[in-house]
């Protein structure tokens, strides 16, 4: 039985109270709260099992690296990944991104080979490729958005040339809540011979991911955002391509042998995991997964469905009220602005009675600047939110703007 007020029990912090007022937690897309299972899992690590993993001889060391590396395999079949070492973990999608940024571009491209973006992209997939670009002298192509919001095909189509090398796109936008057609893009890239890498930060949280069926040469995604600690992550890659990689970061368990002659370098997944890894996120991310497992992919999804279609609803109800990201096929995120307020005032005054959105430019500065705006109001959904939250919410809003105007 799916029942929301029943996993609420599951996460402690949503039962506090922010200046007397019950916490409305609507920031999802930054950061969601953790349930009982993940917590309880960082401190039995903690307190029963922690080792440093790899190599280490003795029975905690044994069990810390066999809970890790169960814990990849754990990933690996939430995303329908073929094998276990194509599951990196990162500290989160921004590594990841830059991983294979780094990596990617070092071996595949030269100068005046070209990327693809698109304008929703979040910094985390920007600033990695501009990064690079500018090292190497590559250009960053960028596709352009239709009015709702959605990426405009035909002229993702007409970027490539036989220069591109990548394409890195996000699969749902953090600020319009656009699901974007992975699939079809993938199949674009591919005929031309061009690898996509997914952003999947908005994506995990809400939809199946099965990189298999996405086809994905690179699929990134952030711990913190699906229940899960912060600090972990994923990169997912094809056995094949990570395996032409080089090393992104030096140290640690990547290392096969190593003189002041050279160096050689671990298989996969230890190549790319410089450092002692993150071995109690890693274990802690697989029990959020598998709480979601518990819960029903499907039974979230119609869920969350229906509070963003609930929200909207009530949105365009209100006077002056604008949404900002109007396709038909939309997951997790709202935004909108109000008349001509500022979207921090509203933020403000919205956190004084006990609720929590987020305003601002979203890491997204250059969509807002597509979109000839400064920034929106963001709510943004997870499994534990409640539809009397939204008439909360909207109540607080009505005031709120009606003070401000
Ligand atoms: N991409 C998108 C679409 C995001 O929403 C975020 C987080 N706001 C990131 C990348 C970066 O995620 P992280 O900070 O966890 O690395």
């Amino acid at each position: 039985m799916f029942s929301v007020e029943e996993i609420r029990k599951d996460f402690p912090i949503l039962c506090q109270k922010v200046y007397n007022k019950p916490l409305v937690y609507f920031d999802n897309a930054a950061t969601t709260q953790k349930p009982n299972v993940v917590l309880e899992k960082i401190q039995g690590a903690y307190t029963t099992q922690n080792a440093n993993i790899h190599r280490g001889v003795h029975f905690l060391s044994q069990k810390a690296t066999e809970e890790h590396e169960n814990a990849r395999a754990y990933v690996a079949q939430y995303i329908n990944a073929p094998n276990p070492c194509e599951v990196i973990f990162t500290r989160g999608t921004t590594e990841a991104i830059n991983l294979v940024a780094n990596s990617f571009c070092e071996r595949f491209c030269g100068e005046g080979d070209e990327i693809i973006l698109s304008e929703m992209e979040h910094h985390s997939n920007i600033v990695p490729w501009q990064l690079v670009a500018e090292k190497k002298g590559l250009k960053l192509k960028v596709v352009k958005l239709n009015a709702l919001g959605e990426l405009d095909l035909e002229h993702y189509e007409s970027l490539f040339n036989e220069k591109t090398k990548i394409v890195s796109v996000a699969h749902v936008s953090n600020v319009l809540g656009t699901v974007n057609p992975i699939k079809t893009i993938v199949q674009i890239a591919h005929q031309k011979g061009v690898k996509v890498l997914v952003d999947g930060a908005q994506a995990i949280p809400h939809l199946e991911v099965d990189v298999q069926d996405l086809d994905v040469d690179f699929y990134a995604f952030s711990g913190h955002k699906v229940y899960a600690p912060t600090g972990i992550g994923v990169l997912y890659g094809k056995e094949e391509l990570l395996n032409q990689l080089p090393p992104y970061q030096g140290g640690g368990e990547m290392i096969d042998r190593v003189s002041f002659g050279g160096t050689t370098y671990n298989e996969l997944p230890y190549k790319f995991e410089a450092g002692t890894p993150d071995y109690v996120g890693s274990t802690a991310l697989a029990e959020a997964l598998r709480y979601m497992t518990a819960l029903g992919l499907e039974n979230v999804r119609k869920h969350e469905r229906e509070l963003l279609s609930y929200t909207t609803q009530r949105l365009k109800e209100m006077e002056g009220v604008k949404i900002i990201g109007t396709s038909c096929v939309k997951s997790g995120a709202i935004s909108f602005i109000v008349s001509d307020i500022h979207p921090y005032d509203i933020g403000m005054l919205l956190d004084k009675l006990g609720i929590a959105v987020r305003t601002g430019h979203h890491c997204a500065q250059p969509l807002m600047d597509s979109l000839g705006i400064s920034g929106t109001v963001r709510v943004s959904f997870a499994v534990y939110n409640t539809k009397t939250e939204i008439d909360v919410f909207i109540d607080a809003l009505k005031r709120v703007t009606a003070m401000l105007s």
